[in-house]
C-alpha cells in the first residue's frame, strides 16, 4: 500500500532523510522506532506531501502521492490535488488536532463531507457506528475540550477511520496521554491491527510493537538502520546502534 523510494530531505545543512527505502503491504502494520531527531516525524509527514521531499517517491496504492509525472519530470500537484490525495491518508498526531470548535461528531464527519463531498446522511450514519467503535459512543455530541485526552485522541482516530484511507499514520498517539490512559488509546489501535487496517506507527511503546507489528523499523540519523519482524528487531538486533537504543528504551 505504501512505496518509498530513495526519499531524501534536508532543512539546511542537515539531512533529516537521507535516503529512505520503505514498504508497507495492504493490510500489514510498520512501526517506526528511533530515537529524538531521527527524522521519524518528518518521514510521515512526507507520506502525505506535508513535506516536500527533495528527492526519491512516494506512492500509495500505486499513486504518486505530491507529484505528476511528464515524460522524465515531476511536476507537483496543485493544492486542490494534493487534497484529495490526503483525504486518503488517515493521520493520527500525539496531539489529537481535533477541531476544537466542532463536537466530535463534527470532527468525524468533516472531511468525508468537504474533502471526500460524501453524502450527508450516509456519513453520519458510517460515523456514529465509528465513535461505537472506538468507545465513545456516548460522547458524539461533546466537544473536545469535554473529553479526556484518551476519549479525544478515540475521536481522533474514528475521524481518521471515516476517511475510509488506504493508510493510516499514528505519529507518538500515546505519548501526551496520562499513563492511565494509554492503555485504551493502544486497545483501539490494536483492534484496528486485528482488522487488516494498514497501519504506520510511530511509538515508543516498545511492548505494543512486539505485539502488533509485522515489521519493526528502526531509524537513526535520516536512515533505515535495519528493520524486520518484531522477534528480529526487538530481540536479535544486528546492528550496535538498534541494540544501544533499545537498552535504553527497555
Ligand atoms: P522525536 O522522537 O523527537 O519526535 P523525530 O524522529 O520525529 O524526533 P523529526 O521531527 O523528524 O524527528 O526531526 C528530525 C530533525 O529535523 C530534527 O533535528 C529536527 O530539528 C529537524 N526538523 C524537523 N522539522 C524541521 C523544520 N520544519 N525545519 C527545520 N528543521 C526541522
Ligand atoms: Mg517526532
Amino acid at each position: 500500500a505504501v512505496d518509498v523510494r530513495g526519499v531524501h530531505k534536508s532543512f539546511g545543512a542537515l539531512d533529516v532523510l537521507a535516503g529512505i527505502d520503505l514498504q508497507v503491504r495492504k493490510g500489514e502494520v510498520t512501526v517506526i522506532l528511533g530515537p529524538s531527531g531521527s527524522g521519524k516525524s518528518t518521514l510521515l509527514r512526507t507520506l502525505n506531501h506535508l513535506e516536500k521531499v527533495d528527492r526519491g517517491t512516494i506512492r500509495i496504492d500505486g499513486e504518486l502521492i505530491g507529484y505528476r509525472r511528464r515524460g522524465n519530470k515531476l511536476h507537483e500537484l496543485r493544492p486542490r490535488e494534493v487534497l484529495r490525495q490526503r483525504s486518503r491518508i488517515g493521520f493520527v498526531f500525539q496531539n489529537f488536532n481535533l477541531f476544537p470548535h466542532l463536537t466530535a461528531l463534527e470532527n468525524v464527519v468533516e472531511a468525508p463531507l468537504s474533502a471526500q463531498k460524501r453524502e450527508r446522511s450516509a456519513v453520519e450514519a458510517e460515523a456514529r457506528e465509528l465513535l461505537r467503535r472506538v468507545g465513545v459512543g456516548d460522547k458524539i455530541h461533546d466537544y473536545p475540550k469535554q473529553l479526556s485526552g484518551g476519549q479525544q485522541q478515540r475521536v481522533a482516530i474514528a475521524r481518521a477511520l471515516a476517511l475510509r484511507p488506504a493508510v493510516i499514520l499514528f505519529d507518538e498517539p500515546t505519548s501526551a496521554l496520562d499513563p492511565e490512559l494509554v492503555g485504551e488509546v493502544l486497545e483501539v489501535i490494536r483492534d484496528l491491527a486485528r482488522d487488516g487496517t494498514t497501519l504506520v506507527i510511530v511509538t515508543h511503546e516498545i511492548g505494543f510493537a512486539r505485539e502488533v507489528a509485522d515489521t519493526v523499523v528502526f531509524m537513526d540519523g535520516g536512515v533505515i538502520v535495519e528493520q524486520g519482524p518484531p522477534a528480529d528487531v526487538l530481540d536479535r538486533p544486528t546492528h550496535d546502534r538498534t541494540r544501544a537504543f533499545l537498552s535504553r528504551v527497555l
